[in-house]
């Protein structure tokens, strides 16, 4: 089989295909766009073949090729963690803009690390401090961090507890925060993604509740937290941020224009 025939025989999306079979097969896209009369041998056309056949299952691109981009960076992505997705680049963007300089970030619920080594890369003048409570997603984190080679502390616990006392400049998270009976858990990518890191009781809010009232004690003045959260969670989010006593709380929109993560900063008289 060539890869042309690979790729037109497929049967799933087209960009989908050739991305598996680049995994596959070892050639690259330029590759492969150059000389779509290249042969496959057996090994590759295998593998690709029980690839597409997990992707017409349903089964995450991210997954079966156990990477994805974000933020500039290839991130090594498992089962085991949510695959970053481009919205969760705002909060990236708003921690490098917020830390001062040598300032100090809290990346709560890290995953596969991708906001906490986002920021580093960007801000190596940042002390980067990232929990996760999932020890096998902590794994995963560590082993982007080598591969990377950016230097960030690793806690593994819950939201602020391995912090004990510890204060930050600014802390982010993209908590679970999909409601226990939303539709979309049972669609796409989401039915393969840790639900643990997906659903957040209810109504969505749960872990974001927990994380606004403990985020006063972790915050230094003049510190501000940035969480994401779903499309219509804007408004209550923001009456979480005001009711812990938090200032200058906003909303910012994503590149589709809805409010992705709400603010707020720790002013204290
Ligand atoms: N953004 C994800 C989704 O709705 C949810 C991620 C999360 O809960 N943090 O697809």
């Amino acid at each position: 089989m060539t890869v042309v025939e690979a790729l037109a025989g497929s049967g799933i999306d087209v960009a989908e295909a050739r991305i598996l079979l680049e995994h596959a097969s070892g050639f690259s896209r330029a590759t492969m766009a150059a000389h779509p009369e290249y042969f496959l041998n057996d090994v590759a056309a295998d593998a690709f073949s029980s690839a597409v056949a997990r992707r017409r299952n349903g089964e995450p691109v991210a997954y079966l090729v156990g990477e994805r981009e974000f933020h500039s960076l290839a991130l090594n992505v498992t089962p085991e963690v949510l695959i970053p997705r481009p919205e969760t680049e705002l909060l990236v963007d708003f921690a490098i803009d917020f830390l001062p300089r040598g300032g100090t970030l809290a990346d709560l619920g890290t995953g596969s690390g991708a906001i906490a080594l986002s920021v580093k890369l960007q801000r190596p003048d940042a002390s980067v401090s990232a929990v996760e409570r999932s020890a096998a997603a902590l794994e995963v984190a560590r082993a982007n961090a080598s591969r990377h080679r950016l230097e960030i502390e690793f806690l593994h616990g819950s939201w602020f507890d391995p912090l004990a006392a510890r204060r930050f400049d600014v802390v982010v998270s993209n908590p679970p925060y999909v409601a226990e009976g939303d539709r979309h858990l049972a669609q796409g990518d989401l039915r393969f993604e840790p639900r643990s890191a997906l659903v957040g009781g209810v109504d969505g809010l749960d872990e974001i509740r927990k994380i606004v009232a403990a985020a006063p004690g972790h915050l230094n003045r003049g510190g501000w937290i940035a969480i994401e959260h779903g499309q219509g969670q804007d408004d209550e989010v923001r009456n979480l941020l005001g009711q812990a006593g938090l200032e200058s709380v906003s909303s910012l929109p994503d590149l589709a224009g809805i409010a992705r993560i709400s603010v707020g900063k720790y002013n204290p008289e």
